[in-house]
């Protein structure tokens, strides 16, 4: 019997933001909920600081201009419209979810998608192996992939396969870039 840790990091200093946290949260635990659903093993969501203990590390910040990521690897290329990011190098996993899309401080990315982008990134981060494309096309891709498609919404549906890959994720110690 396990429990996983998952800590949301706020790098954003943003006082709006605060009114979101508690359902952005909310968002992410339900969906590692489900796909710990008839385990034995719990994952338990909260914000705070990153720390070597915890199983998964998703930073958060204001947009793409100000990536966590990029502050560790410059080089690194994010779509201006994605709402998180993960990068796998020098043996670690570090992802990034966005407060804003498009760099524009008018696109808000919804709450429910920002919790999902989490359990999303989580696929990325946990399963280094796997190239961020073969992610997104998991199973033929689209709606087969469920939450690991390139694009999902607030209706997209947890697979089977997506429960099977979050748990095997989380059995292997993903290195987490703090
Ligand atoms: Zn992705």
């Amino acid at each position: 019997m396990a429990t996983y840790t998952v800590k949301i990091v706020d790098h954003t200093k943003s006082d709006e933001l605060q009114k979101y946290k508690g359902g952005i949260k909310r968002i992410a635990q339900e969906r590692f909920d489900e796909a710990f659903a008839d385990t034995p093993d719990t994952v338990t969501v909260s914000w705070g600081n990153g720390t070597e203990k915890d199983d998964l590390v998703m930073h958060f910040v204001r947009d793409v201009g100000h990536s966590f990521i990029r502050t560790k690897w410059p080089k690194a290329r994010i779509a201006p419209n994605a709402g998180g990011h993960t990068y796998c190098a020098d043996k670690m996993s570090c992802s990034e979810i966005y407060e804003y899309l498009n760099d524009d401080s008018r696109q808000r990315q919804q709450v429910t998608l920002a919790g999902i982008a989490i359990f999303h990134e989580a696929l990325h981060n946990l399963l280094p192996g796997w190239s961020i494309e073969e992610m997104h096309n998991l199973d033929g891709g689209g709606e087969k992939a469920g939450l690991a498609a390139a694009r999902y919404d607030a209706h997209s549906k947890m697979t089977e396969r997506n429960k099977e890959l979050i748990r095997r994720g989380f059995s292997l110690k993903t290195r987490q870039c703090l």
